[in-house]
């Protein structure tokens, strides 16, 4: 991680608050909702109960999830306001190792945010962002929520929702869409739609993708078997007996 914040590198807890001055930054930019405040708040306390790690269900999950990213015949990442204030060039690293598309895909939506955040991916290197045409929708949704791009997550047979919507998780799965989340609450109803649900913090399971995707890339075998023998309800019983219980 980066020295963007005024906290030694040695504090117990650098990265939490590091964390927490992206998200505040990301307001202060017009890039994440005051709601973002309050989710990075709930995300913050499980992973306290984590005990700020990745358990070893997490990290089957992420392989899992860049087996699938790789396999895909069009995967799409969606990029809300937390994520990108927390993993910008972490998503478009992501992005360029699997070939996913990015699209910025707003629960608060607002044109100015998104291309807000559409800018800030592309200060950190993505060279297209989608998101902007808005000309798909998500059947069983409300107007504003249901904008999607859709010829971006429209057409996905595979998107990466990190942080998402509860709602908006359920209607991507009836889409038939395979859903991988990143959501720190298992508990979370994004979290119980999965495909893969993936219960780790953003700023750690980003990268954690991205290194099982190079180590992936060219073997078809080992991306079937990191998908077979991937159990979305085992991942998120785990999980909560992590967070219940202590690691
Ligand atoms: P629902 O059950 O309807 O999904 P919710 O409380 O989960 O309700 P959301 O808007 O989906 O409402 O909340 C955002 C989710 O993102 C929370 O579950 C929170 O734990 C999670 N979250 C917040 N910050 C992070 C982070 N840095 N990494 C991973 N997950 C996070
Ligand atoms: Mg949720």
């Amino acid at each position: 991680m980066s020295d963007d914040v005024d906290v030694p590198e040695s504090h117990p807890r650098y990265e939490s608050l590091l964390t927490r001055h992206r998200i505040e930054a990301g307001v202060d930019m017009g890039i994440t909702s005051r709601q973002g405040l309050i989710a990075q708040g709930r995300g913050e306390a499980y992973d306290y109960l984590l005990g700020e790690e990745t358990i070893d269900s997490a990290d089957r999950a992420e392989r899992a999830a860049a087996a699938y990213l790789l396999s895909a015949d069009h995967a799409v990442i969606s990029v809300n306001g937390n994520a990108a204030a927390l993993v910008p060039g972490e998503l478009v690293e992501l992005s360029e190792v699997t070939g996913a598309d990015l699209e910025v895909n707003l629960f608060n939506r607002t044109e100015e945010r998104i291309e807000r955040i559409a800018e800030y991916l592309k200060q950190h290197g993505a060279e297209a962002v989608r998101g902007l045409t808005a000309d798909g929708r998500i059947p069983g949704l409300d107007h504003e929520r249901a904008k999607v791009d859709a010829d971006g997550i429209g057409d996905a047979d595979v998107v990466l929702v990190p942080l998402e919507d509860g709602d908006r998780a359920e209607a991507l799965g009836e889409m038939g869409k395979t859903e991988l989340v990143v959501d720190l609450n298992p508990l979370s109803r994004s979290a119980q739609v999965a495909t893969v649900p993936i219960v780790d913090n953003i700023i750690r399971a980003i990268p954690a993708i991205t290194e099982h995707a190079r180590e992936l890339h060219e073997d078809r075998d080992a991306q079937r078997t990191a998908i077979d023998s991937f159990d979305a309800s085992t991942a998120l019983t785990d999980a909560e007996a992590a967070i219940r219980g202590g690691a």
